[in-house]
């Protein structure tokens, strides 16, 4: 692998909370190896680095490579396989009637391509199991990110109670009798996973993946959300997460969530989870939508990071996270597209400028978080997310080379005010296709928007005939049998909340 001195007009490094973004003009960075050796200017470094092969010009923007916090690895998105936008509990019916993917392999890569193409090095890999072969999908997803390169802090799923509504009996009493043998049925059928399979499969791929440092590969817990995995399972991955092991979950996504703890435990999830030993800096949280006032100075104070995925919150009416006030009091927020961005192309460039859009509310003393604050979250605040707090999410020596260069031109042209400082321009002006060269771990993964680990078109036609394939007889059945259920689940939903939630962002007034 060869040495590199890569070049830009500008360099940019996550700030410190409240500072902004800082710049190095005329920046250059020497990759040694793997590894960060040097940032300075160009003119010296030439002269250190002579040999190093160059890499951009004056006419780049050099950043440190993004780092996407939830994703669930799914190439072609819920709408392409043909699940339109709704509520998330009937929209997770919808998914459940799409066909089972044909090629995990094809569909993430792909997936891993729309992030790498946006400047996305790293990803928080939620697994949500699509075709029943657990350890087949966890296999074709790691060989994925093996061929694009990419980091990956891989959270293995469990979901394994309450998989029609959040209250089985009601849920069952309102079904049709025959309905109801059918839904008793599929459940014989698939018993759900127990506690020490699933830390048996936790432990195995720990011990066969896991890797310390920068590394592009850590296993971390992965319970889909505490409303769907049984106390037993997170009692112990709370122990292990006081002794330094890795946890990422969803919660409190929707109202209903939110609901489901109060009722069984008279608090709130994030309350119940911290007396579960869940929350420290080695927990992520996806969502975090319906979280208290209590919940912020929580999450703040053991250090959780709080994954913020503001299109699909958006796209699937969970609300608005409290954004702002998690800022105000110095939670860790990373940035996720969580496969559903706003244009349904998984560019996390764009995803950053609705961050910095969402969170604006009525009297310019509001707080809201700064194109410089959503600078820092997508690179060093996601860095701790995926266990690489000290390696990633800044371009220093010492840390992981994982760098992005961002076309100057196609982002400022034909002219900007040149007081108008980097950071807010790139959140404000970019897209994903301004990206034109990835490096990871010192490897060139893609260069002038052509990938150099895979080819592009293959992989197209490829998981385009994989992706027509038909249905199987299970998908059909499947498919049936949450058809004929979604109306129960509406149902449920429209009677499950008991209490009022006051509001903590007020953004217009009934009189
Ligand atoms: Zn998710």
């Amino acid at each position: 692998m060869a040495n590199l001195l890569v070049h830009g007009k500008y360099l940019l490094n996550p700030a410190q909370p409240g500072e902004k973004t800082a710049v190095v003009q005329d920046a250059a960075v020497a990759v040694t190896g793997t590894s960060i050796a040097a940032v300075g200017s160009y003119s010296a470094l030439k002269k250190q680095y002579p040999d190093y092969r160059e890499v951009g010009s004056n006419e780049y923007l050099i950043l440190p490579g993004l780092i996407d916090v939830h994703h669930h690895g799914w190439g072609l998105s819920a709408i392409q396989q043909g699940a339109l936008d709704d509520t998330l509990e009937p929209w997770i019916y919808d998914l459940l009637m799409l066909k089972s993917p044909t090629n995990v392999y094809l569909d993430t890569l792909y997936g891993n391509m729309k992030l790498l193409e946006s400047g996305v090095t790293t990803v928080l890999h939620s697994h949500f199991c699509r075709t029943g072969n657990y350890e087949d999908e966890v296999n074709a997803t790691l060989k994925a990110y093996e061929t694009s390169g990419q980091r990956v802090a891989l959270a293995l799923e469990v979901m394994n109670q309450h998989p029609f509504a959040y209250d089985d009996d009601w849920f069952l009493q309102h079904l049709s009798v025959p309905l109801r043998t059918q839904v008793e049925a599929a459940l014989k059928a698939r018993p759900p996973m127990d506690r020490d399979t699933y830390l048996n499969l936790v432990e195995k791929y720990y011990t066969e993946r896991n890797q310390e440092g920068a590394a592009k590969v850590k296993i971390l817990y992965g319970p889909i959300n505490a409303v769907w995995t049984t106390p037993d399972i997170l009692e112990a991955i709370g122990e292990r997460v006081q002794q330094g092991r890795g946890l990422h979950l969803h919660v409190v996504e929707t109202p209903y969530q939110a609901e489901y703890f109060f009722k069984h435990y008279g608090k709130s999830n994030i309350a119940w989870l911290h007396e579960m030993h869940l929350l420290g800096p080695r927990t992520s949280f996806a969502h975090a939508v319906w979280t208290t006032r209590d919940d912020l100075a929580l999450l703040a104070e053991t250090g959780v990071t709080v994954c913020h995925n503001a299109s699909s919150n958006l796209r699937l009416r969970s609300g608005i996270a409290p954004l702002a006030f998690m800022h105000e009091r110095g939670v860790n927020i990373g940035v996720g597209t969580d496969g559903g961005t706003l244009n349904d192309d998984d560019d996390m460039v764009q995803e950053l400028r609705l961050v910095s859009k969402l969170h604006r509310l009525p009297r310019p003393t509001s707080p809201w978080v700064s194109p410089h604050d959503v600078m820092r979250m997508a690179t060093l605040n996601g860095a701790r997310a995926t266990l690489r707090a000290d390696a990633i999410g800044r371009i220093e020596p010492g840390r992981a080379a994982d760098i992005i260069l961002v076309n100057l031109q196609t982002m400022t042209q034909p002219y900007l005010a040149p007081d108008i400082h980097m950071a807010d321009a790139f959140v404000y002006r970019a897209k994903g296709t301004d990206v034109e060269t990835v490096i990871i771990d010192g490897e060139l993964v893609m260069e002038n928007r052509t990938h150099l680990r895979f080819n592009k078109a293959d992989l197209l036609a490829q998981l385009r005939e994989a992706a027509a394939q038909p249905p199987t007889a299970q998908d059909l059945q499947r498919a049936d049998l949450f058809r004929q259920c979604r109306p129960v689940c509406v149902e449920f939903l429209n009677q499950y909340l008991d209490r009022e939630m006051a509001p903590q962002y007020v953004l217009n007034r009934t009189a």
